[in-house]
């Protein structure tokens, strides 16, 4: 069956944002979505990932590797003489809760050590998220551990595996996607802090976007094929959008007008450090980039400061209205 068009998800609008963003610039961090079970979060994913235009790849290589970009290369590649490469969709990897460490950064391969007595390194699932997209369900209830791994892994790019005797570098430029459910476990702060984006998704309550939902699935459903060619010009504008925001994106400006807004924003919310203040800047740039604009405006910081600080505020034991409304009411005082 065929991936389901990203253009036809309906509703969902931040979190298609927020993704659209990651697509842009990777190194806004990861996206974390909280909602109900069953609102479309996987689905959003593979869906862009699979318009997203497919990648050259060196051919063989585990990891992905872009041979257009030398710097990164596998210890493999990179010792290798010309590499043939072949195009790939980009990848979408799902990390399972019950993953061991093993399985994620890549371990000894055993059976190569026994049968040839040889030190091989078995490529974990970090190796085959390079250069796609590693996506968790539920990553509250992932060991904390693991997390802080992988969101160090997903900042600097690299996996390092320095056990069993092995040592070895390996690229691994991911974006992560967490979904999780806040009702069963929470996040340590330190952790949401370090995802770039944090969407809210929920089940639609006004009928005619649930018609819209159910229609869209059923049409899908009886006609997979007929259902993604409907959709296909669609798709393939949202592709051009991406591609062209990708090129734009090293030459958008952020006005000293922008950041001074952005830190009253931060200020208003009591945000820790200034990391909340960095990923508006970073994100709005992308989503000006999106916009085919030039230079972030206040437009853009007031749409992407949700999904950028709900995550970062301390708890106000005075204040018991949700992380959404406090955002938007520190939106309406500095925008006034
Ligand atoms: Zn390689």
């Amino acid at each position: 069956m065929p991936t389901f068009p990203f253009s036809a998800i309906v509703g969902q609008d931040e979190m298609r944002q927020a993704l659209l963003i990651a697509a842009v610039d990777p190194a806004v961090g990861g996206v974390l979505v909280f909602g109900d079970r069953g609102t479309g979060k996987s689905t959003a994913i593979r869906a862009l990932a699979a318009l997203l235009p497919p990648m050259a790849a060196v051919i063989g290589c585990p990891y992905n590797c872009d041979p257009a970009s030398p710097a990164d290369l596998c210890p493999h590649c990179a010792a290798g003489g010309p590499r043939k490469s072949q195009k790939k969709p980009v990848p979408v990897v799902d990390l399972p809760l019950g993953a061991t460490e093993d399985r994620v950064v890549g371990t000894l391969d055993l059976e190569r050590a026994l049968s040839a007595g040889v030190k091989a390194f078995e490529p974990g699932l970090l190796a085959r998220a390079n250069r796609g997209f590693l996506y968790i369900d539920e990553v509250n209830l992932l060991e904390d551990h693991l997390v802080d791994l992988l969101l160090d892994v997903a900042a600097s790019g690299v996996n390092t595996v320095e056990r069993e005797g092995l040592s070895l570098r390996h690229p691994a430029r991911f974006v992560l996607v967490g979904s999780g459910n806040p009702e069963e476990g929470e996040l340590r702060p330190q952790l949401l802090d370090r995802f770039g984006l944090a969407c809210e998704v929920a089940t639609p309550t006004d009928i005619a976007t649930r018609i819209a939902v159910v229609r869209a699935r059923d049409a899908y459903e009886r006609n997979p094929d007929g259902f993604c060619a409907a959709h296909a010009k669609d798709d393939a504008a949202i592709r051009k959008r991406i591609e062209a925001a990708r090129k734009r994106l090293p030459s958008v400006t952020v006005p000293d007008a922008a950041l001074e807004q952005a830190a009253r924003l931060c200020l208003a919310l009591g945000t820790d450090g200034l990391r909340g203040e960095l990923t508006l800047m970073r994100t709005a740039r992308a989503l000006a980039a999106l916009d085919g604009a030039t230079t972030v405006t206040d437009d853009h910081l007031r749409r992407i400061a949700p999904a950028a600080l709900r995550h970062r505020l301390r708890r106000n034991p005075l204040d018991e209205s949700g992380s959404t409304v406090r955002v938007e009411r520190a939106l309406a005082e500095v925008f006034a």
